[in-house]
Formats: C-alpha cells, sequence, structure tokens
C-alpha cells in the first residue's frame, strides 16, 4: 500500500463547500486535438464542485483509503516544519497544483527515499526539479491539455482588459464617479494590433485562434515551426527568436514553460527593444519575467500594461511588486483552476493514480519524466531541442 502527499490550496476563507454560481458546467466533447478527455473508471466528486482546496482533495481521498492506502492533504508546505517536508520522506507519491506549488527541490527530492510518482495536477511540472527526479527515476506526469483552454481564455481577457484599460474604468464605477475623460486617457481598440505569441503549444494556439477574429496581426516564435497551412489559415508571421519577435508587436503573450533556456528572458534588454507603449500578458510562469524589469518598464512607460496570473514564489509575498506596480492587470494563479479546469485535471489525475497502481503506462502525452529521460510531452516541451522545421508543430 502506498502513501500519497496531496499538497493543495487552502479552503475559501468563507467555508467549504462554497455558493455555487451555476448548477453545472459543460460537457466538453474531446480536446481541439482531438485527443479523449481524462477517463478514469470512476470520479470522486462531481464536475463543477470545488476539488482544488484542501476539503475537495482533487476527489481522490476517499477512493484511495478505500483501497487500503494512505493519504495525506495538506496546504501546509513551506519551511522545514512545514506538514509537506514532514511527510515527504516515507511518501511514494506527492500530488500538487501550479497554483500552489510544492516545490520539490533537488534537496526534497533527496530526502524523499521512496517517492517514485510525482502528479502536478494541471499543466506546468517546473515546481519539481526535473534533473534531480530523472537522477532518481521518478515519474513526473502532469495533465496535459486539462486547463489549455482555461489559460487561453484568461490570456484574451487580459489583453482586452490591458489594452482597453478595463481596471481604471471599473474602479471610477465603483468609486461613483463618472469622469470619462479619465477613464479613457488610456483606452485603445485591439483591432489592428499586432499581437505576438511566444511559445505556440496548446495554450499559445488556442490564443491565436482566439484572438484572430478581433482582426489583429498575428506572429509568433517557437522551438517548432507550425504546419505551413496552420500560418495561413490564420496570418501568422514566424520569428526564429523572441528577440526578433518583440521588435514588430503591441502586445506580446508568452506561452512558454519555465526551462533554463527561458529563466528570466524578459528583462531590461528585452524590453527596450519593444515599441513603447506595448502590454505584456504572462499566464506561463512568473520568473519567465524578470520582476524588477518589469516594474521599471512600466513607471518609464516603455511598457503601457502588464497581466498574467503567475508569480515567483507563489504564493507571492503581500509586498511583491507586481501586486501594485503601475497599470497591472495581475490575479492571483487563477486561470488553469476554474472550476471547469479543476473537474479536468482532477479526473487525469485519478487516471494517472488508476494506471500506476494498475501497472499499465501512463499516457504518452501526461509524461513528463520517466526512467531517467524526458518522455512524451516532456521531450516535446522541456528538453533541449535545436530543430525548427516546417511540420513539427505542436503535440
Ligand atoms: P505545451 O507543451 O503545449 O507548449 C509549450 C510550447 O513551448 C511548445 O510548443 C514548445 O516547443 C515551446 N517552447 C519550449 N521552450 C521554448 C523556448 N525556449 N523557445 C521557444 N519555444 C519554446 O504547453 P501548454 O499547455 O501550452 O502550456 C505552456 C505553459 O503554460 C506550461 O508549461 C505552464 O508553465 C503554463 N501554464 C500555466 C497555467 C496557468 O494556470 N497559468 C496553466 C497551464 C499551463
Amino acid at each position: 500500500m502506498a502513501k500519497i502527499l496531496i499538497v493543495l490550496y487552502p479552503d475559501p476563507v468563507t467555508g467549504y463547500p462554497p455558493e455555487y454560481a451555476r448548477d453545472s458546467i459543460p460537457a466538453i466533447g474531446a480536446y481541439p486535438s482531438g485527443a479523449t478527455l481524462p477517463t478514469p473508471k470512476e470520479l470522486g466528486f462531481t464536475p463543477g464542485q470545488l476539488v482544488g482546496s484542501v476539503s475537495g482533495n482533487l476527489g481522490l481521498k476517499d477512493w484511495l483509503e478505500s483501497e487500503g492506502h494512505t493519504v495525506v492533504v495538506t496546504s501546509d508546505k513551506e519551511g522545514a516544519d512545514s506538514v509537506f517536508e514532514k511527510e515527504l520522506p516515507d511518501a511514494d507519491v506527492v500530488i500538487s497544483q501550479p497554483f500552489w506549488p510544492a516545490y520539490l527541490t533537488a534537496d526534497r527530492i533527496t530526502k524523499a527515499k521512496k517517492l517514485q510518482l510525482v502528479i502536478t495536477a494541471g499543466i506546468g511540472s517546473d515546481h519539481t526539479d526535473l534533473d534531480a527526479a530523472n537522477q532518481q527515476g521518478i515519474t513526473v506526469a502532469e495533465v496535459t491539455y486539462s486547463n489549455s483552454i482555461s489559460v487561453a481564455e484568461h490570456t484574451v481577457m487580459q489583453v482586452l482588459v490591458l489594452v482597453r484599460d478595463f481596471v481604471t474604468q471599473h474602479q471610477i464605477s465603483v468609486d461613483g464617479g463618472w469622469n470619462i475623460a479619465d477613464a479613457v486617457s488610456r483606452s485603445y481598440d485591439l483591432e489592428g494590433m499586432r499581437v505576438g505569441v511566444f511559445a505556440a503549444g496548446r495554450i499559445g494556439r488556442a490564443v491565436i485562434e482566439r484572438l484572430a477574429p478581433f482582426g489583429v496581426q498575428l506572429s509568433y516564435t517557437d522551438r517548432f515551426r507550425l504546419p505551413r497551412d496552420y500560418e495561413e489559415k490564420y496570418g501568422l508571421t514566424f520569428h526564429e527568436s523572441i528577440e526578433d519577435l518583440v521588435k514588430e508587436i503591441d502586445v506580446l503573450t508568452v506561452h512558454a514553460p519555465l526551462t533554463e533556456e527561458t529563466r528570466g528572458l524578459l528583462d531590461d534588454e528585452l524590453l527596450a527593444t519593444m515599441t513603447r507603449g506595448a502590454y505584456i500578458v504572462n499566464p506561463a510562469r512568473g520568473a519567465i519575467a524578470d520582476r524588477d524589469a518589469i516594474v521599471r518598464a512600466l513607471e518609464s512607460g516603455q511598457l503601457a500594461g502588464y497581466a498574467g496570473d503567475v508569480w515567483d514564489p507563489q504564493p507571492a509575498p503581500t509586498d511583491h511588486p507586481w501586486r501594485v506596480m503601475a497599470h497591472n492587470a495581475m490575479t492571483t494563479h487563477t486561470s488553469g483552476t476554474s472550476l471547469s479546469g479543476q473537474a479536468r485535471y482532477a479526473a487525469g489525475t485519478r487516471e494517472i493514480l488508476e494506471d500506476w497502481f494498475a501497472g499499465a503506462p501512463i499516457r504518452p502525452e501526461y509524461l513528463i519524466v520517466e526512467g531517467g529521460g524526458y518522455k512524451g510531452t516532456g521531450a516535446h516541451s522541456y528538453a533541449q531541442q535545436p530543430t525548427r522545421t516546417h511540420d513539427q508543430g505542436g503535440q
């Protein structure tokens, strides 16, 4: 029998369960790639319930305990005295979500002598030291595609929020004002703007497809060039590098994983090459941007706005400058954990566990590392890649 350590964000301060705004969520047929949604044998929750917090436990606790496993669910994850650190040494499986990541550093992985499987309930496994996981032969899996559309929708929302200057306008309304001149002095139409997409994987392509009807000029860069007919369909211009991409755009959206190649990419030097008054929306990972360079660029006017929902570290400290910097429309890390997204990644987490306990292979699209190397989605999206051929698009 296994010990499963599940790290989730805390319950609502107003109590669990919350009062739901709607009675159900729409049933989605398949992912845009044609891949099937998660296929667990059973679900321990009703889709639409809040399962991403401790009491929701991804709908896993009762099932796992009924199978004889030991389950620890906690939100206490930082420091030597945390429940996470204390329970880790004899855990067989660790599950956490990027919104409230259980950071599995090389040091922690060394202490986790029994650890065999790490599941990211969501997408983005950079909170696990993947090299250390490889060295220790640990399998890392995530629920690929589960919340890609959730994030793409949030991205489109934040692009519009920045360009239209929604936050200022909403605040004037809340404050009882009616000063139209103040409300519109930084407000533009998105139509006609040049939008650059950094990394055209699942989320990047969903953003392209959703922004195209706004009448924008679209360009992108990725390690893999998209198929020619896809580029033609969306009028996409390809750039070899992010340096080339950012020179020619008004809005940059960021959808690359956090790796040693992408860490700190959005720095003073790169930002200085952008058109004055450009906007950035980054729902990928906070550490892809240089925290203080973003603040400086907003203060100088080089950037007209910055939004996203990812921070470094998470949760961000209360005095993190992005909370209060000029012209920001940040949210906490919520885009991928809508109630709709939760239903898919909780189901995918159960599917991975069912396969693992049955000794069956985990779907390749869920795999990041296995058997000491990058596999499946991990080989495509995380491992070093030199190629840029036309027809090796995203999965
Ligand atoms: P994906 O694997 O489908 O796409 C990632 C793309 O990035 C791939 O096409 C890959 O070739 C490209 N890429 C990787 N390194 C690159 C580099 N150095 N230069 C150019 N391109 C590079 O992943 P996805 O589902 O689209 O997710 C992308 C990222 O978004 C995740 O890694 C995660 O960090 C983040 N994410 C955030 C949330 C959220 O809630 N905010 C949710 C899901 C995913």
